[in-house]
Protein backbone atom coordinates (compact mmCIF):
# COMPACT_ATOMS: atom_id res chain seq x y z
CA UNK A 1 0.00 0.00 0.00
CA UNK A 2 1.16 3.11 -0.48
CA UNK A 3 0.82 6.41 1.05
CA UNK A 4 -2.07 8.18 0.91
CA UNK A 5 -0.54 11.48 0.70
CA UNK A 6 1.86 10.50 -2.07
CA UNK A 7 -1.30 8.94 -3.90
CA UNK A 8 -3.11 12.05 -3.66
CA UNK A 9 -0.11 13.63 -4.99
CA UNK A 10 -0.19 11.33 -8.06
CA UNK A 11 -3.62 11.75 -8.92
CA UNK A 12 -3.41 15.45 -8.35
CA UNK A 13 -0.02 15.71 -11.07
CA UNK A 14 -1.39 12.57 -13.46
CA UNK A 15 -3.75 14.90 -15.70
CA UNK A 16 -0.02 17.44 -16.35
CA UNK A 17 2.07 14.09 -16.35
CA UNK A 18 0.10 12.50 -19.28
CA UNK A 19 -0.79 15.72 -21.24
CA UNK A 20 2.75 16.16 -20.90
CA UNK A 21 3.33 12.47 -22.08
CA UNK A 22 0.75 12.73 -24.88
CA UNK A 23 2.54 16.52 -26.10
CA UNK A 24 6.16 14.35 -25.85
CA UNK A 25 5.22 11.17 -27.87
CA UNK A 26 2.46 12.74 -30.76
CA UNK A 27 3.86 13.86 -33.82
CA UNK A 28 4.77 17.27 -34.42
CA UNK A 29 2.52 18.67 -37.00
CA UNK A 30 4.04 21.88 -38.27
CA UNK A 31 1.69 24.56 -39.09
CA UNK A 32 2.56 26.25 -42.39
CA UNK A 33 3.85 29.74 -41.12
CA UNK A 34 2.20 32.48 -43.08
CA UNK A 35 3.90 33.84 -46.22
CA UNK A 36 5.70 37.00 -45.15
CA UNK A 37 6.58 37.55 -48.85
CA UNK A 38 4.64 39.28 -50.70
CA UNK A 39 2.84 37.43 -53.80
CA UNK A 40 4.67 38.44 -56.73
CA UNK A 41 3.07 41.85 -58.36
CA UNK A 42 0.87 41.51 -61.26
CA UNK A 43 2.01 41.96 -64.28
CA UNK A 44 2.19 45.59 -65.41
CA UNK A 45 1.29 47.08 -68.07
CA UNK A 46 3.44 50.43 -67.80
CA UNK A 47 6.56 47.78 -67.02
CA UNK A 48 5.89 45.96 -70.20
CA UNK A 49 7.96 46.87 -73.07
CA UNK A 50 6.46 48.33 -75.89
CA UNK A 51 6.01 46.40 -78.90
CA UNK A 52 7.98 47.67 -81.27
CA UNK A 53 5.52 48.95 -84.13
CA UNK A 54 6.17 47.22 -87.37
CA UNK A 55 6.67 49.49 -90.16
CA UNK A 56 4.18 49.56 -92.63
CA UNK A 57 5.53 50.13 -95.83
CA UNK A 58 2.79 52.98 -97.69
CA UNK A 59 1.44 51.60 -100.60
CA UNK A 60 3.32 52.41 -103.96
CA UNK A 61 2.08 55.22 -105.45
CA UNK A 62 1.19 54.56 -108.76
CA UNK A 63 3.09 55.75 -111.72
CA UNK A 64 1.68 58.28 -113.53
CA UNK A 65 0.31 56.43 -116.95
CA UNK A 66 1.46 58.06 -120.22
CA UNK A 67 -1.73 59.92 -120.50
CA UNK A 68 -1.37 61.62 -117.61
CA UNK A 69 2.11 62.46 -118.69
CA UNK A 70 0.81 63.81 -121.83
CA UNK A 71 -1.90 66.04 -120.35
CA UNK A 72 0.42 67.43 -117.66
CA UNK A 73 3.94 68.34 -119.55
CA UNK A 74 4.54 70.53 -122.03
CA UNK A 75 4.60 69.11 -125.82
CA UNK A 76 8.65 68.97 -126.15
CA UNK A 77 9.47 68.58 -129.66
CA UNK A 78 12.10 67.06 -131.07
CA UNK A 79 15.10 68.54 -132.37
CA UNK A 80 15.66 69.68 -135.78
CA UNK A 81 17.88 67.30 -137.47
CA UNK A 82 20.32 69.43 -139.54
CA UNK A 83 20.39 66.30 -142.19
CA UNK A 84 17.12 66.84 -142.75
CA UNK A 85 16.01 67.96 -146.49
CA UNK A 86 14.61 71.40 -145.23
CA UNK A 87 17.05 72.06 -142.87
CA UNK A 88 20.25 71.16 -145.82
CA UNK A 89 17.92 72.95 -148.25
CA UNK A 90 17.88 76.81 -145.39
CA UNK A 91 21.54 75.84 -144.23
CA UNK A 92 20.83 74.99 -140.88
CA UNK A 93 22.99 74.41 -138.26
CA UNK A 94 22.47 74.04 -134.39
CA UNK A 95 25.38 75.55 -134.00
CA UNK A 96 25.56 79.01 -135.99
CA UNK A 97 29.50 79.33 -135.42
CA UNK A 98 29.34 76.01 -138.06
CA UNK A 99 27.55 77.81 -140.29
CA UNK A 100 29.02 77.34 -144.55
CA UNK A 101 30.16 81.15 -144.58
CA UNK A 102 31.18 81.04 -147.58
CA UNK A 103 28.19 79.48 -149.33
CA UNK A 104 25.55 81.65 -147.27
CA UNK A 105 26.93 85.51 -147.48
CA UNK A 106 23.86 86.40 -145.52
CA UNK A 107 25.81 84.88 -142.41
CA UNK A 108 26.99 87.35 -140.03
CA UNK A 109 28.92 86.97 -136.29
CA UNK A 110 25.73 87.21 -133.38
CA UNK A 111 22.90 85.92 -135.82
CA UNK A 112 21.69 82.77 -134.27
CA UNK A 113 17.93 81.83 -133.61
CA UNK A 114 17.21 83.81 -130.44
CA UNK A 115 17.76 86.56 -132.26
CA UNK A 116 15.36 85.58 -135.04
CA UNK A 117 12.22 87.07 -135.60
CA UNK A 118 10.80 83.47 -136.73
CA UNK A 119 12.12 81.95 -133.23
CA UNK A 120 9.38 80.88 -130.52
CA UNK A 121 11.51 80.06 -127.93
CA UNK A 122 11.49 81.91 -124.97
CA UNK A 123 14.26 84.01 -123.07
CA UNK A 124 17.01 81.32 -121.40
CA UNK A 125 15.88 78.35 -123.53
CA UNK A 126 17.90 76.41 -125.56
CA UNK A 127 15.57 75.08 -128.09
CA UNK A 128 12.52 76.43 -129.24
CA UNK A 129 10.11 76.15 -132.30
CA UNK A 130 10.54 77.85 -135.61
CA UNK A 131 7.61 78.08 -137.98
CA UNK A 132 10.21 76.90 -140.66
CA UNK A 133 10.27 73.49 -139.35
CA UNK A 134 6.94 72.87 -138.36
CA UNK A 135 6.50 69.85 -135.67
CA UNK A 136 10.40 70.41 -134.56
CA UNK A 137 12.79 73.04 -132.52
CA UNK A 138 15.90 74.52 -133.57
CA UNK A 139 18.94 75.66 -131.44
CA UNK A 140 18.49 78.81 -129.69
CA UNK A 141 22.46 79.33 -131.01
CA UNK A 142 21.24 77.60 -134.14
CA UNK A 143 21.38 79.82 -137.29
CA UNK A 144 19.56 79.21 -141.06
CA UNK A 145 19.89 81.45 -144.06
CA UNK A 146 16.02 82.61 -143.54
CA UNK A 147 17.52 84.30 -140.67
CA UNK A 148 15.71 87.79 -140.04
CA UNK A 149 16.44 90.31 -137.06
CA UNK A 150 14.03 90.28 -134.22
CA UNK A 151 12.30 93.68 -133.79
S1 LIG B 1 14.28 81.05 -139.49
FE1 LIG B 1 15.30 81.94 -137.73
S2 LIG B 1 14.74 80.74 -136.05
FE2 LIG B 1 14.21 79.55 -137.80
S3 LIG B 1 16.00 78.31 -138.09
FE3 LIG B 1 16.27 80.07 -139.33
S4 LIG B 1 17.44 81.46 -138.06
FE4 LIG B 1 16.61 79.88 -136.74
Amino acid sequence: MSHPSTRRRFIEIMPFVGAGFLAACSPKVETPAPSVSAPPPPPSVAAAPEPTPTPVAAPASPAPTQEVAKSTAPAVLPMLDEKAAQAMALGYVADAARADKAKYAVWAAGRQCNGCALYQGKAGDVAGPCPLFAGKQVAAKGWCMSWVKKA
